[in-house]
């Protein structure tokens, strides 16, 4: 059992700030979370910094901090009323390599051993951090009544940053990595390749984009990814779903079966990590893969879905990028065409919603009045999905301008732009803004936002799907592209 801390940017600065106010003394601090479990690990959603003012404080030198036991305790009554988890933090000011001390082990397995009666999925933990922000962590594990520790730190910004906590195992890439990856290690260096190939992401639609989308990420050596889709090939896919075969067509294979076949034998024999998973991504089963990714990656032409994936993203405070592409002809002549790459970043940048509010004001107004028409009719950027032609060369632009915005949020090897528009007919690519809504339900600071809220946000979105189950209607299958 391990844990990891997952931190909107703006909370994390105001957590490195209230840190590190006085380096002089040792300074101590709370974060309330919500948690994702599962059988291995304990992904803790920052929810909230509480500072401690002076008068809380039972004893502050720079060796020792200490706070007064009626603070805690109003927390933890705060923490069993509204569902939070909780991390207590302090800082070693003068270390850049911190680990806890004997003082903190026995201080920690008390508080620990007398919460631990609380009821589940109450976590409680504690972060050492030093001058540099490094940190150990450790969390109680009740099921096994012992001490586990906090791997990692995961700071959503861009390029999204990780920090391991001391003494965990730097990343680094076996033989047959470097020898495949030799050429890409080139261009953006052996840490943003071992960054590569640590992500698990999820990718969301396997059909003429997704496939170009999972053959990209599968070139670029991405450790783990995971094929979400429910639907069956067909002969009229086979103009645009890469790696398909006429057999598996006739047959009706699963795209996501075909693709990851296909993809899998691409890769060293360690490296045949690629999953196929033929669901809607709405279903339960679907979700728990979900939360447990590094990155979700959307590449689907139904609004509901790209809402519910931005849902599940902001929830689990997930990197999301979506994509989307639309054409429309005319007697043979392409009309309008082009296509969309839009990065999400939970607290960070706009998300699906906001974009759609947005829109009009923003984005729409950079477009020329044929991109604006195209937008408004197509449902890639707001609204119903265009039921229109699809072509190779667009998806094919499309999906690795998405690959290559992931490969600079992950790795740091150039600035990513978190929207950026394809023209068709114009061979353009142009960046649009795309302005957070200070009250957006779904991605603002509200303290009832579901930024960070894990199943609490998700509740309702599991509830309907369980309800139709129950109900014995089944659960519609998404349009097929
Ligand atoms: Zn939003």
């Amino acid at each position: 059992m391990s844990g990891e801390v997952r931190i909107p940017h703006a909370l994390w600065t105001r957590l490195r700030a209230t840190l590190l106010a006085d380096t002089s003394v040792e300074t101590k601090c709370f974060l309330l979370c919500r948690t994702l479990e599962s059988e291995s690990r304990v992904v803790f959603l920052a929810r909230e910094v509480v500072p401690v003012p002076d008068d809380a404080y039972a004893h502050r030198t720079h060796s020792l901090v200490e706070t007064r036991p009626e603070f805690v305790h109003q927390l933890l009554v705060r923490c069993a009323r509204e569902g939070y988890s909780l991390l207590e933090a302090h800082t070693h000011p003068w270390s850049a390599n911190p680990r806890f001390s004997s003082i903190d082990d026995r201080s920690d397995l008390l508080k620990f051993q007398t919460t631990q009666s609380m009821s589940p999925p109450f976590r409680h933990g504690s972060l050492v951090f030093g001058y540099d922000m490094s940190f150990e962590g450790r969390f109680w594990d009740y099921q096994r009544e012992r001490i586990a520790p906090i791997t990692r730190l995961r700071i959503l910004r861009a390029p999204l940053e990780t920090r391991y906590g001391t003494g965990q195992k730097p990343l680094w890439l076996d033989k047959a990595e470097q020898s495949v990856y030799d050429r890409q290690i080139r261009a953006f260096g052996a840490e943003g390749q071992a960054i590569l190939s640590s992500l698990r992401i999820a990718l969301v639609g396997a059909g003429g984009l997704g496939s170009q989308i999972a053959h990209a990420l599968a070139l670029l050596g991405v450790g783990q990814i995971l094929l979400i889709d429910p639907d069956r090939l067909e002969l009229s896919n086979l103009n645009r779903v890469v790696g398909a075969s006429y057999a598996q067509a006739q047959r009706g294979w699963r795209k996501v079966r075909a693709l990851a076949l296909r993809l899998n034998r691409a890769r060293p024999p360690e490296m045949r990590t690629i999953t196929p998973l033929p669901h809607d991504a709405r279903s339960p089963q679907v979700l728990a893969h979900l939360l447990g990714c590094d990155l979700i990656v959307g590449a689907v032409d139904r609004a509901v879905v790209r809402q519910y994936l931005n849902t599940v993203a902001m929830c689990a405070l997930i990197p999301y990028l979506d994509a989307g592409v639309g054409v429309r002809s005319e007697r043979g002549k392409l009309a309008q065409g082009g296509g969309q790459v839009q990065l999400i970043l939970p607290g960070e940048t706009a998300c699906i919603a906001c974009v759609e509010r947005g829109i009009r004001q923003s984005v729409e107004e950079q477009l020329t009045p044929h991109q604006r028409e195209l937008s408004l009719r197509g449902g890639y950027i707001q609204g119903e999905p265009i039921p229109n032609p699809q072509v190779v060369f667009l998806n094919g632009v499309v999906g690795n301008l998405l690959a290559w915005e992931l490969v600079k949020l992950a790795t740091g090897c150039a600035p990513v732009q978190p929207y950026v528009y394809y023209d068709l007919l114009q061979q353009q690519v142009f960046p649009a803004r795309a302005e957070r809504n200070p009250h957006c339900l779904l991605c603002s600071e509200h303290p009832d936002s579901l930024l960070g809220q894990g199943l609490h946000g998700l509740r309702g979105y599991i509830l309907r799907v369980d309800k139709r189950k129950r109900r014995g209607k089944p659960i519609p299958a998404p349009r097929r592209s």
